[in-house]
């Protein structure tokens, strides 16, 4: 049986792919009206990550950060310690690298093995199976667990070795963060400087320099709802993994962290569950 467990944006709508397919499932989430839909479709409830580790040989985590992670691994009731040895977790949350290896340090003292593989795309991609997974860890673990992989995903990249596919994460969401920022600096201007909002957008958005990624937010941005698929308080978290990493590596980051204040004044002005193009409305409203 496979667990899984974190059913937020993310996790509830892969999980959703899994049991789509025919894969027998037990789900937890510390709120349970989260589970409701999934159960409704065929899925069991544990009522805690202990009990999902009692009936699962693989375990899924999708969840908010790496605090989030470590308590329902290796917190009270926790599923780490209740996994028979020989299981598998594959951490899908986006944590640091660090974070991901001792994960698995804390994995291969119990003998489970570990892979850290998070998810570029969002809500709608999770909904259709379009993720793209970047895998850390043993190849013939990765090999083990593809075709689940490949029911919630378009494509799998091995990055190598423990902590590879949340290094590669936090770099691709390094270039999310700050495209999106600057993005909603230029509407900005644009409109200070007379232009329609629509306009401004479109004529950006019809050019080279903005990110392909953009024209998903055409729409939140024009029309004012920010209803979220990747919540700013994600985004922040994001840079803070992104800021902590480039310290352990002695790489300096300066707009990184320009960026990250950015959002974090933003998160605390209430913008915190809307998606993180609020970044745009944040702009505005101050
Ligand atoms: P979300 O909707 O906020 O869901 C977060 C999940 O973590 C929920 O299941 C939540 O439980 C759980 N959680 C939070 N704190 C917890 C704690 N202390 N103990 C136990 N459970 C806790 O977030 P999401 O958008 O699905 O994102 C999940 C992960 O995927 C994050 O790492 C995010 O950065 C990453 N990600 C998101 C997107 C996206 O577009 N949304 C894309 C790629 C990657 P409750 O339901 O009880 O709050």
């Amino acid at each position: 049986m496979i667990g899984f467990i974190g059913l937020g944006i993310m996790g509830s709508r892969m999980a959703g792919r899994l049991l789509a397919h025919g894969h027998a499932l037990i789900v937890h989430n510390r709120s349970q009206e989260k589970a409701e839909p999934l159960l409704n479709q065929g899925a069991r409830w544990a009522a805690s990550p202990k009990e999902v580790a009692e009936h699962a040989d693989i375990v899924f985590t999708m969840l908010a950060n790496p605090k989030a992670v470590e308590t329902v691994a290796i917190g009270e009731n926790g599923f780490l310690d209740h996994l028979a040895e020989g299981s598998l977790w594959v951490d899908m949350s986006t944590v640091d690298p660090s974070f991901s290896r001792r994960m698995a340090q804390e994995a291969g003292k119990r003998n489970v093995r570990f892979l850290d593989a998070p998810v570029a795309g969002s809500k709608i991609p999770a909904e259709k199976g379009e993720l793209v997974f970047h895998v850390g860890g043993k190849a013939e673990d990765l090999e083990e667990v593809r075709p689940l992989l490949e029911c919630m995903g378009r494509a799998v990249h091995h990055q190598g070795e423990v902590g590879s596919g949340t290094a590669m994460k936090i770099v691709i969401n390094l270039m999310l963060a700050q495209s999106m920022a600057a993005f909603a600096e230029a509407v900005t201007l644009g409109e200070a400087l007379g232009f329609d909002k629509a306009h401004v957008v479109d004529t950006l958005l019809g050019g080279a320099t903005a990110a392909p990624f953009l024209r998903g937010k055409r729409d939140k941005i024009v029309n004012g709802d920010f209803e979220p698929e990747f919540p700013l308080e994600h985004m922040q978290k994001d840079l803070q993994l992104v800021a902590q990493t480039a310290f352990e590596q002695n790489v300096a980051l300066p707009l990184a962290n320009a960026g990250k204040e950015l959002y974090a004044l933003a998160k605390q002005k209430g913008y915190r569950e809307q998606d993180f193009s609020a970044i745009y409305q944040f702009l505005k409203d101050r």
